[in-house]
């Protein structure tokens, strides 16, 4: 279903700046509409952002996308996400070999995804927590990926990260934020890259944003 739809938004991603074959190929196979409600699954495949109820979203194709090839995770190298959401994210890195841990903090956000991660047979392993704190239990990551909006870079995130593993964070105020790149060097050194101008609901968490802040 929806095979030319996909086909587009992927043409779509590569004009718009997104090379990785390994990332086209995961989009144009993992099928969007069944991560979002199904009224509006024939949005599914606009480049948009789309709700996925208790207020939050579905990130923007373009977004996974750019947030994915920056990542540069390889086949059965461990990632951590924070923010599973709808699961999509983490079924784009799934479907490119990697393994995928990660972390919701609603907890009936959480319990639908497993739920259809059950039904999609998809091995990833997810957690309900504040990830903010990270999983310390199967750290360090090669790479760590941050899929809601942060004040600052949680301390835990950069200790959890593998020296040479990448972290993409956006980070900035809770309407705009720019994307955080950081390469860990060495046990406490970092390169930092960034590039601007995304939306993304709150992290909200220990070392986020405070509840109703
Ligand atoms: N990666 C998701 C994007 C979901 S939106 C996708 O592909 O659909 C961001 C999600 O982060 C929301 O579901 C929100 O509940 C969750 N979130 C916010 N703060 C969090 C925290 N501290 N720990 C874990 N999840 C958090």
């Amino acid at each position: 279903m929806f095979e030319h739809e996909r086909q587009e938004l992927v043409d779509t991603l590569r004009k718009k700046g997104i090379k990785d074959d390994l990332v086209l190929n995961a989009i144009n196979s993992i099928e969007r509409h069944l991560f979002i409600p199904n009224v509006i699954g024939h949005h599914a495949y606009k480049d948009t952002a789309l709700p996925i109820g208790y207020g939050q979203t579905i990130s923007q194709p373009y977004t996974v996308a750019i947030m994915t090839q920056y990542l540069k995770a390889s086949k059965n190298e461990k990632v951590l996400e924070i923010g599973t959401g709808s699961g999509y994210q983490a079924a784009i890195l799934n479907h490119m070999g990697i393994k995928v841990y990660s972390i919701e903090r609603n907890f009936e956000i959480y319990s639908r995804t497993q739920k259809l991660f059950d039904k999609m047979n998809l091995r990833v392993v997810l957690r309900c927590a504040d990830g903010t704190l990270g999983w310390e239990e199967y750290a360090p990551f090669k790479g760590i990926i941050v899929t809601a909006g942060s004040p600052v870079i949680p301390e835990n995130l950069k200790t959890q990260l593998a020296v040479g593993g990448k972290l993409v964070i956006p980070v900035g105020g809770r309407s705009s934020q720019v994307m955080k790149i950081l390469t860990k060097i060495s046990k406490d050194k970092y390169e930092i890259d960034e590039i601007s101008n995304f939306t993304f609901v709150p992290l909200v968490g220990k070392q986020g944003w405070k509840e109703g802040q």
